[in-house]
Parts: C-alpha cells; sequence; structure tokens
C-alpha cells in the first residue's frame, strides 16, 4: 500500500541530521521507497534548527503498522532527546488535499503556529510528536510539499565513530570537481573567496552534500571527492536553490519573518554600519525600506556599495524586523542612474580646462580670453553593469536560487536525466 511520511526536527546543535534519519529510515525498513525529499522551510524563522529542512518518504510497504512500528522505532533511537520533533504519516497522498497542500506552502513562505498543524495531521493522517511538537509543522509541509521547480543534493555521511571529529576531505579534489561539472552542479566551491561549501561546520553525520540539476553529474563529482571513507550516500530531491520562498510585494505590504521581491529606486546611498554592514534604502509608491547587505556576504558589499540615489532596482530577500530591512539574498539593477559631476568647463578654442575667473566670475581660458559663466557637468562611467548580483555561496540560503540556475534556465518540473 501507498505511504506518505513526514519527519522533521530530530536534530540540536550537538548533532544528527534529519537526512540522516530518513536515509536511515529508507535502507533498513521494509518497503519500495522513492528517493527521499529534502524540504527546505521559511528561512527567516527565528526558532528553526540550522537549515530549516523537513523531510519526506514516499513508497509502497506490504503492513502500514509494521512500516510505523518500525519507523518510530528509529526515530526514537536516532533523535536528539532536546529536539521538537514531529511525524505524520499518510494512507493517501497528501499532495492531493488542498489544505494540506497550502499548509506546505505556508511553512515555506511565513510562519505557522503547532496547535492548528496538529489538528490538520489529526484530521488527514497520524501525528507523533515530541517536546513542543513544533516538528509537526514542517513535517507536514514536507509530506505536503509539491514541487513546482526541483533540484538533487547527494548527501554523503560520514562512519559514527568519526561523528563530531573534524571533517577530512582533500580540498583540491572539491575544487577540481566544481571545475569540471559547473554548473551542474552548482555551490560546491566559492571561488572568490576561496572556500568549500560543501562541508558542514556543525557535528552532524553529514561529511558533505553536493547539489546540482542533475544526478549524474552530481555522482560524477562525490565520486572525484576523496577523504575520508564515506559510511554511505543518499540522494535527496530538494526545493534547494528554487527561490519558492519569494513572493513578489510592494514595500507597505513588507512582514518581518517573510522573504520579497521588491521593485524600488534607492532613495539614501549605501553607507557602512557597525559591524561592517552596508544598507541602503529604496522606495516605491507605498513606503520606503532598508536594504541590508550583511558582513558575512563579504565582497558582495563591494557591489552594493557601487549603488547612487535613482538607480533601479529589484531586490530579493527576508524581511527583518526592528527597523524592517531586507535581508539581501540577491538584486537586480534594472536601471541605473548617470553618474555626473561638475568640472571647470574647457576652452572651446584650444581644449584646455578654465580657471575661475574670481568668485562669481564664472570661468576664463587665459590664453584665449574666452568665458563661460558655470561649472560643466559630466557623466562618469558606472562600475556598476546593469543586470544581476548575488551573495556569495559561502552566505546563500538554501532556499536561494543561484544566478547560474537563472541564466541556464533550469526552471524545469520534473527532471529525468540519469535514469531517475
Ligand atoms: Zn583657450
Amino acid at each position: 500500500m501507498e505511504i506518505h511520511l513526514g519527519i522533521d526536527d530530530t536534530d540540536s546543535h550537538d548533532g544528527m541530521c534529519t537526512t540522516y534519519l530518513a536515509s536511515t529510515i529508507i535502507d533498513n525498513v521494509e518497503g519500495v521507497f522513492q528517493l527521499p525529499e529534502l524540504i527546505r522551510l521559511n528561512p527567516n524563522i527565528p526558532w528553526k534548527t540550522r537549515g530549516n529542512g523537513a523531510l519526506a518518504i514516499r513508497g509502497q510497504v506490504d503492513n502500514y503498522r509494521l512500516f510505523k512500528k518500525n519507523v518510530i522505532k528509529l526515530v526514537e533511537e536516532l533523535r536528539e532527546p532536546t529536539s521538537n520533533t514531529g511525524v505524520v504519516f499518510f494512507k493517501k497522498d497528501p499532495r492531493e488535499i488542498k489544505p494540506l497542500v497550502r499548509h506546505s506552502r505556508r511553512a515555506i513562505k511565513t510562519t505557522l503556529d503547532i496547535d492548528t498543524a496538529v489538528n490538520l495531521g489529526h484530521r488527514y493522517g497520524e501525528v507523533y510528536s515530541y517536546g513542543n511538537g513544533r516538528g509537526v509543522v514542517g513535517a507536514l509541509a514536507s509530506a505536503s510539499h509539491r514541487f513546482k521547480d526541483m533540484t538533487y543534493e547527494l548527501l554523503a555521511y560520514r562512519h559514527k565513530n568519526r561523528w563530531g571529529t573534524p571533517r577530512e576531505v582533500e580540498e583540491e579534489t572539491i575544487y577540481r570537481a566544481s571545475q569540471i561539472y559547473n554548473p551542474l552542479i552548482w555551490d560546491t566551491v566559492d571561488w572568490k573567496h576561496k572556500k568549500n561549501v560543501i562541508t558542514p561546520n556543525s557535528p552532524c553525520p553529514v561529511l558533505y552534500g553536493v547539489r546540482g540539476d542533475f544526478i549524474e553529474p552530481i555522482e560524477k563529482t562525490h565520486n572525484l571527492i576523496e577523504g575520508e571513507s564515506v559510511a554511505k550516500t543518499t540522494v535527496f530531491k530538494t526545493n534547494q536553490g528554487t527561490d519558492e520562498h519569494i513572493t513578489p510585494m510592494e514595500i507597505g505590504e513588507l512582514t518581518p519573518m517573510t522573504s520579497c521581491k521588491v521593485d524600488g529606486v534607492v532613495v539614501e546611498p549605501p553607507r557602512s554600519i557597525k559591524g561592517g554592514h552596508v544598507i541602503f534604502t529604496i522606495k516605491d509608491d507605498t513606503g520606503t525600506v532598508d536594504c541590508a547587505a550583511y558582513e558575512p556576504t563579504k565582497k558582495f558589499r563591494n557591489k552594493i556599495r557601487k549603488l547612487i540615489v535613482g538607480d533601479k532596482v529589484v531586490v530579493y530577500g527576508g524581511v527583518k524586523p526592528n527597523p524592517l530591512t531586507i535581508n539581501i539574498e540577491k538584486l537586480s539593477l534594472q536601471e541605473k542612474t548617470p553618474k555626473t559631476k561638475f568640472v571647470n568647463p574647457t576652452c572651446p578654442e584650444c581644449n584646455r580646462n578654465m580657471e575661475s575667473a574670481g568668485k562669481n566670475q564664472g570661468y576664463r581660458c587665459r590664453k584665449c580670453k574666452t568665458t563661460e559663466p558655470d561649472k560643466k557637468r559630466i557623466t562618469i562611467k558606472r562600475e556598476l553593469k546593469e543586470g544581476y548580483i548575488e551573495v556569495p555561496p559561502i552566505a546563500r540560503r538554501h532556499l536561494a536560487k543561484p544566478l547560474i540556475r537563472m541564466e541556464l534556465g533550469y526552471d524545469r518540473k520534473n527532471k529525468t536525466v540519469g535514469g531517475r
């Protein structure tokens, strides 16, 4: 019979990773399963655990009760005791049930409360909750999630005796793989900042994760990477790199803890504030809002500093309160304002710069005796080009769509490359 399973919030800052739990279920519990799904939820929620990712497993099992029993056994064995785990089971496809699909969409874009999620879960499926039950929100959302755009991630897991110890991976092999398979894989190496971005820093069971649009180059990349021996790998379908969290909004509609795409005009130029953050202000017909390139976005801030008043931009990012600020994920410079400055006029006869003829006396050429009343406005070349700029991979949010995907037009729904 058909089963759909959602799991969320099994990890803590001390360890575990819900992807590992999902992978363990697929490898150990009897049944025929599809690729597990890693669904990233609203990245702006302050109480999220690390990447705010929930997992879904779909497939066929012979014995539903036994399946449930075995899953719960593994969940209770592996979950971090301090986590607020939620597990939801469905016998009917929750992606066909409207209130559940709506819940899923909202869990990616806004905030939801636990009680509503628990009630919804009980109405259509079976709910198991631990701690304060916050994980039920995500478990329900992942099980009910419909892909509009989709990417893959291969996760390589460490042997258990290595969990919590420094990761041993040959950096050069990651760089080489990135050179070969980019852009079919992406966010592997941040070349500008000379950092690999596939190995996590937490004490979780993940050695590294390779992201991309197609399974084959992802697996080939994994095969090229050398380092400590890998316990196992699992490929996940994900909504990473899809911008699914983004909603087009006007400035007057911006709400904290959502993610927006806003059209505006720069009205206050970029300024640096304490901590190395760079802030500028934009305006539309409904209001003004600050936009921030925070310190961890590193060299991205240099580009942001080149914006000037009058530039027309589209800003993508998460909305933060007090004061209302957009945490920039990427920005499109739609129309740049000509940058000008005033200089002394040049002589029409000899082409030399004229000199001031005295206070309020205008300008004159000493040689030809020509005069001009005012300074001349000239246009200076802008260093910033029209088009998109984005935060570097080291600062990218899981859900944010990298420009490489936008440029190559990978918005395809069901990719079947590599025979899957
Ligand atoms: Zn002259």
